[in-house]
């Protein structure tokens, strides 16, 4: 059976590195589920979980939190570039739980204000929060 190599890149380095069987994404154009010789290709991310089945164990599975970006399928290497990715374990819960709040208010008051870019600037912090309260509690 192929193998492919997962690797995500953010500002931070390259944080995740790993050679997998398969991968799911969520991009805008909805779910993609990667298996070996997938064709290449580009998309743009949405805020959502990625899941990655290693190989070399067929039990384990690897969340991560990946706040947007592209995702590229090249030659069964996969890359995603996000401004930000965490990994299920080093997510803080009760401080996304904080954030989500502090997006639920912000998200309230742009609404009664009438301002378009504060309400999406609020609700890609909402989505960003809970994406990682969702991934952190798995
Ligand atoms: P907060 O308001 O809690 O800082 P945020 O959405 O503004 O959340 P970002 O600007 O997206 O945070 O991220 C800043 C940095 O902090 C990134 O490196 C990101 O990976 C990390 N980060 C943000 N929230 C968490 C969390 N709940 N657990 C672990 N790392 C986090």
């Amino acid at each position: 059976m192929g193998q492919m190599t997962v690797q995500i890149v953010t500002p931070h380095g390259m944080i995740y590195q790993h050679h997998a069987q398969f991968v799911m994404a969520r991009t805008t154009e909805g779910e993609l589920g990667i298996l070996p010789g997938h064709t290449n290709l580009l998309a743009v991310l949405a805020v959502d979980e990625l899941k990655v089945r290693r190989v070399d164990d067929e039990d384990h599975v690897d969340w991560v939190a990946v706040n947007g970006g592209v995702i590229e399928v090249a030659d069964d290497t996969i890359t995603i570039i996000a401004d930000s990715a965490e990994r299920a374990r080093d997510i803080d819960v009760s401080r996304a739980e904080r954030a989500k709040k502090r997006a639920e208010v912000a998200l309230e008051q742009a609404l009664s204000e009438h301002s378009i870019d504060q309400e999406q600037r609020a609700r890609i912090a909402l989505q960003r929060a809970i994406n990682r309260i969702n991934v952190g509690s798995k």
